[in-house]
């Protein structure tokens, strides 16, 4: 008689909850989860056969019936100021990138949730290269994985990432689905034990995904706005047409409102031009001022294709100043990781050569005017 394939259950897809459940589901004490989680998130181990506590019964018939496969490393690039980038495989020839930003006393790890992204944002280089498809739950916490491995994380017991934003390529609240258990093992104690404002989500401003999120799992909103009114909305973040600037302030609410109470960073890109005169300060005073919020003000990156340029320092400093005299708070990023198109908005995951790539996204850019 042929065996039956065993259909191997990938334990990096899982959540904490969803992983005890698994181990009672093959007839094991659900706090064995407890040990797994500890071995992959804690110790950085991905070999059954060197996870010691587990019995060698255990470890073999892991090793039959699930594995832990997460992408493979293509690239790792340091910037000059200290900003790390990998170029991860997810297969068919697409790759993901994250980024590492060191600065005093912490260091931020922006992850992707998608190969690609399908909201089209008139500035984002993500979008210009289109839609591909969602991560997973493995590929998505497989990416703090590798770097925290590749940072030497917690060796010494120094934490290298201490927050992490899903601002990486992709729409974090279309895949939710993968996205939640990712987070819950970013959160928990058996995983990266990240506190709940150290962990960020950041959205177009998909209303549902927002409603979702606050009732799932407490963990930091930020919103990427971009305008303060409609119209000009429409043009930046196609995704306006659905979910207007009104609606979405109410959804802001019903987040700060809700159990977890957290109030919202809104992002605001600054287009030379285009979003950046006094008067849009202006109206953006009077929309932040309905909602528990702060401004995060990111000069615009540029990448291969796009006519926008970045707002001058002068026009950035204006601006901050306005919003900062309507009693709200407003920070500028820094521009983080840019020699080696690291930087808010540039994140293509290519690994074609770089020529080419500008070539398909001017001629993307030149279809779509
Ligand atoms: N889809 C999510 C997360 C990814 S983008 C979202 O829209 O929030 C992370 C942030 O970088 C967003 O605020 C995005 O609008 C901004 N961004 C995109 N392209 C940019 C560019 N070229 N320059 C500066 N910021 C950009």
């Amino acid at each position: 008689m042929m065996d039956t394939p065993v259909r191997q259950q990938n334990l990096l897809d899982l959540g904490p909850a969803a992983m005890a459940d698994w181990f009672e589901s093959i007839g094991e004490r659900g706090f064995r989860a407890q040990q797994l989680l500890k071995w992959i998130y804690h110790q950085g181990e991905l070999d059954f056969s060197r996870m010691s506590n587990l019995s060698l019964k255990l470890r073999e018939q892991l090793q039959h019936q699930a594995n832990l496969e997460l992408p493979a490393t293509l690239s790792q690039q340091t910037s000059r100021d200290g900003t790390v980038k990998w170029l991860f495989d997810v297969g068919r020839g697409n790759a993901i990138e994250t980024v590492f930003i060191p600065e005093h006393g912490r260091g931020t790890l922006c992850v992707s949730s998608q190969v690609g992204c399908a909201l089209n944002c008139s500035f984002c280089a993500t979008g210009a290269q289109g839609f591909n498809r969602n991560l997973s739950t493995s590929e998505i916490i497989g990416q703090v994985w590798q770097a925290a491995k590749a940072l030497g994380h917690e060796r010494n017991g120094e934490r290298k990432i201490t927050n992490v934003v899903m601002m990486g390529m992709g729409e974090p609240l279309l895949n939710l689905d993968a996205v939640l258990p990712a987070l819950q093992l970013m959160r928990d104690d058996l995983g990266y034990g990240l506190a709940s404002r150290r962990v960020t989500v950041s959205t177009a401003g998909l209303i549902p995904g927002i409603d979702e999120l606050n009732k799932q799992l407490d963990v930091a909103l930020a919103v990427s706005l971009h305008a303060p009114v409609d119209e000009l909305r429409n043009e930046l973040v196609p995704l306006n047409k659905k979910y207007p600037i009104a609606e979405l302030i109410a959804a802001c609410n019903r987040f700060v409102q809700g159990k977890h109470k957290r109030s919202i960073t809104f992002e605001y890109t600054l287009i030379d031009g285009v979003n950046d005169h006094p008067e849009h300060a202006r109206k953006l005073i009077k929309l932040l001022r309905q909602v528990p919020s702060k401004l995060n003000l990111i000069p615009f990156n540029p990448f291969p294709g796009t006519t926008y340029r970045c707002s001058t320092p002068e026009r950035i400093d204006r601006f901050q100043q306005i919003i900062m005299q309507g009693n709200i708070i407003a920070t500028v990023r820094k521009t983080r990781g840019d020699d080696i198109d690291a930087a808010c908005g540039q994140l293509a995951g290519d690994f074609s050569d770089r020529t080419r790539r500008r070539e398909r996204i001017q001629m993307q850019w030149q279809a779509s005017v």
